[in-house]
């Protein structure tokens, strides 16, 4: 078995649960995508570690989960330079998940391999322009405000095309699909509908001459309707890691 000396910290009941925890968010995937008719491996699990510590992240990547996800670069950059020997070994990918500022696109467009939440040309053009030229291009999803929600990143259905075309002149992005972020609801079908409508957004867009494949859409409580609606990542946070610790928190070695 691989260990990984610096992270030693995480063991016990505190790794175990984790890894129950992973097991419980593998099998709610693999059922939902079973009842819906699709292949479980159609459906990626994207780990939402904002609030919880490196450790907590290289219990679940030895365990075997590759994609985690960051929403504040505060947090992420020590984060991701903890982990780097564990990335470079297992091969993780790391997405962007959190609002971008314009002042700070340099360091994603640096350390992560995907960008879920592009909602302005500006920031399109500042990540293209700082993509590192030896790394492959930025695999980007542009993300959908389906529900008018003052001060919630997104763009509207109607800037959505405009976007698209932009990001797609750009050849240090790759433009892969469109990711909404909906306000929780209680009702499975309200869920189902919100990510039915992004679904159809895409294929809109597909119809136009796109060939984006990818739906990011779906968190802990509402995954099961994202499955059903077609999503390709879910970003899964709290289901996994459990409670986190409020932005700008400090995130103590567990
Ligand atoms: C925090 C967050 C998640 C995970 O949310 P949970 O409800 O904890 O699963 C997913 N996507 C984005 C964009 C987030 O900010």
């Amino acid at each position: 078995m691989l260990t990984t000396p610096q992270f030693s910290g995480l063991q016990g009941p505190a790794r175990d649960l984790l890894l129950e925890r992973l097991k419980k968010t593998r099998t709610r995937i693999a059922s939902a995508a079973s009842r819906y008719g699709r292949a479980p491996e159609s459906v990626g699990l994207v780990g939402i570690a904002k609030g919880h510590p490196a450790e907590a992240i290289a219990v679940l990547a030895e365990a075997g989960l590759r994609d985690f996800g960051e929403n504040y670069l505060q947090e992420a950059l020590p984060k991701l330079a903890a982990l780097a020997p564990l990335t470079e070994r297992h091969g993780l990918t790391w997405h962007f998940t959190g609002q971008i500022q314009a002042n700070k696109t340099r360091p994603i467009a640096e350390h992560f391999h995907w960008v879920h939440t592009l909602d302005r040309e500006k920031i399109a053009i500042r990540l293209n322009d700082q993509r590192p030229h030896y790394a492959p291009p930025l695999q980007v999803c542009i993300q959908v405000r389906l529900v008018d929600e003052p001060g919630k990143g997104g763009v509207t259905p109607e800037e959505l095309p405009a976007l698209a075309r932009t990001v797609s002149g750009l050849p240090r992005l790759c433009l892969r699909g469109l990711m909404c972020l909906p306000p929780p609801s209680e009702s499975f079908d309200t869920q189902r509908a919100r990510f039915e409508q992004l679904a159809r957004y895409r294929e809109a867009l597909n119809a136009q001459g796109w060939a984006l494949d990818t739906l990011s859409m779906g968190m802990s409580d509402d995954l099961e309707a994202a499955v059903a609606a077609g999503a390709t990542w879910v970003r899964i946070g709290t289901a996994l890691f459990g409670e986190r610790r409020p932005p700008g928190g400090q995130t103590p070695l567990a």
